[in-house]
């Protein structure tokens, strides 16, 4: 029998600060986490004596590698690649790759950890990973984005299989890039697995895997609003990012009868007073992923538009917004000039956009918020589903896979009710999202014994 070992919060994040020096985006998902897990386990003795969370806050292992590649110039270049294993207590690791200048061991350990909880929320056998490099795929070649993709699988190959480890695409990294690994891996294993998803569907890809996590977001944030009996129609949305996971948000509000009024990138932001529609999501569309243009140009192209360069659009009034860009880019002043300006509801499309005050502010103010886990989990339960086609080896239809997205994200929904009603009407999401996620998690590994 274990000792008990009730060491209280704050002892506990000195403990995560101090083994993870020069990790800030790490402890602060920790420490978003254990908030309310410390709550929670108050009365749950196996969960200390175990040291649950602990483990879980300590992954099972950080694989980094030297990735080497030649550039159109004939030079040498020198990339760090990673994946983090994070947990694998209910399934197979499972979580993006991402090729942003930003990524640090810290960025990817903080996203490996936040994938435990939200692979446990969609109630699918997942465990929790993630992975990518400091590569900027901005201003390269395609041939470049091919040579260094090639060369990052040619180390990662050794660490994932379809019943180890499935990487995804995530910053950085679309279909193009996952077709460009899937063929190393399958070059260098002759093995054609379901290694990766998000596979194109001519090679074992998913019907709506694209669209996954930004429809997933918004039927997520349907969910939350039909608890005040309300609906998107007629509502105001104002979204960052004008990736995947924000054009496809965007697409969906609007086919829910809401007008979107803003989308971003790291340049700016555009304010469409008008509205962005269908056919401008299009123009968004193509112009940022395959023409891998600015949001800025968005102007020129819909004149009544404005764009402010070098920031983000939280102070334009809205009903409800969704950050869909990048970690930290909703800050506290953020957050109190969203509820100042009447914002009913977030949900988060990106994985931990909120920053740790902001995530207290829109908690004290009892508004309708709902953290990356539990909101943007669209994506990772279609991939999923793509796993489960590629074991059995066929494709389901897609208006299967839509029922099956809506009807995942309505578990969710359920299961952080379950976990957050605080009575009075309020239902805190992050909590119930956190409980719900690490229990599933937690009871896992407690049948596991000391492992
Ligand atoms: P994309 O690469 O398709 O788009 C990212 C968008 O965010 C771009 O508009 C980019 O602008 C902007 N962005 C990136 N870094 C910054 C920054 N530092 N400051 C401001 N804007 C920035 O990525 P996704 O849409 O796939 O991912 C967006 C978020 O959603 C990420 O947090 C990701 O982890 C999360 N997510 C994605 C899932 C998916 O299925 N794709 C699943 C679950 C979560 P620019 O073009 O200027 O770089």
């Amino acid at each position: 029998m274990a000792v008990s070992d009730h060491v209280d919060l704050p002892t506990f994040m000195e403990g995560v600060k101090k083994r993870n020096p020069y990790q800030p985006e790490f402890v602060q998902a920790v420490q978003e986490v254990a908030e309310d897990i410390f709550d929670f386990m108050a009365d749950k003795e196996q969960y200390h004596a175990q040291q649950i969370l602990r483990r879980i806050a300590e992954p099972d292992r950080v694989v980094s590698f030297r990735v080497c590649w030649e550039d159109d110039a004939g030079k040498i270049r020198v990339q760090r690649g990673w994946r983090v294993q994070n947990n694998n207590a209910i399934g197979p690791y499972k979580g993006g790759i991402r090729f942003h200048p930003s990524v640090t061991e810290s960025v990817l350990k903080f996203l490996a950890f936040e994938q435990t909880f939200k692979n446990a929320l969609t109630g699918l056998p997942m465990g929790g990973g993630k992975g990518g490099s400091n590569f900027n795929p901005k201003g390269k070649s395609v041939r470049e984005i091919m040579r260094f993709c090639q060369s990052f699988m040619t180390e990662l190959y050794r660490h994932i299989g379809a019943d180890v480890d499935v990487p995804a695409g995530d910053i950085g990294v679309g279909g193009r890039e996952i077709g460009y690994m899937f063929g190393q891996y399958k070059r260098i294993t002759n093995q054609f697995t379901g290694v990766l998803t998000g596979k194109g569907l001519e090679w074992g890809g998913s019907l709506i895997r694209t669209e996954a996590t930004g429809y997933g977001a918004v039927y997520f944030l349907a969910n939350m609003l039909a608890t005040k009996g309300e609906d998107l129609t007629g509502k105001t949305a104002v979204i960052s990012g004008s990736g995947n996971v924000a054009t496809h948000a965007a697409e969906k509000i609007v086919q829910l009868g809401g007008k979107v009024l803003t989308l971003s990138d790291s340049g700016g932001f555009i304010h469409d007073p008008d509205g962005i529609d269908q056919e401008k999501i299009n123009w968004v569309k193509e112009h940022k992923t395959h023409r891998r243009g600015r949001i800025e140009d968005y102007v020129a192209a819909f004149p009544n538009a404005t764009f402010v360069a070098g920031q983000t659009p939280w102070g334009v009034p809205c009903d409800v917004a969704l950050p869909c860009a990048t970690q930290n880019e909703l800050l506290g002043e953020d957050a109190k000039m969203l509820v100042a300006n009447g914002c009913r509801a977030v949900a988060e499309g990106a994985n931990m956009p909120t920053d740790l005050d902001g995530v207290h502010i829109f908690k004290a103010a009892k508004i309708l918020y709902a953290p990356g886990k539990a909101s943007n989990a669209g994506g990772v339960a279609v991939s999923g589903l793509e796993m489960s086609q590629n074991s059995e080896r066929r494709s389901w239809k897609e208006e299967e896979l839509q029922q099956m997205l809506k009807d995942i994200m309505l578990g969710i929904h359920q299961s952080c009710l379950t976990y957050g009603d605080q009575g009075g009407g309020y239902i805190d999401y992050v909590k119930g999202a956190n409980i719900a996620g690490f229990k599933k998690v937690a009871d896992a590994m407690l049948a596991f014994g000391v492992v």
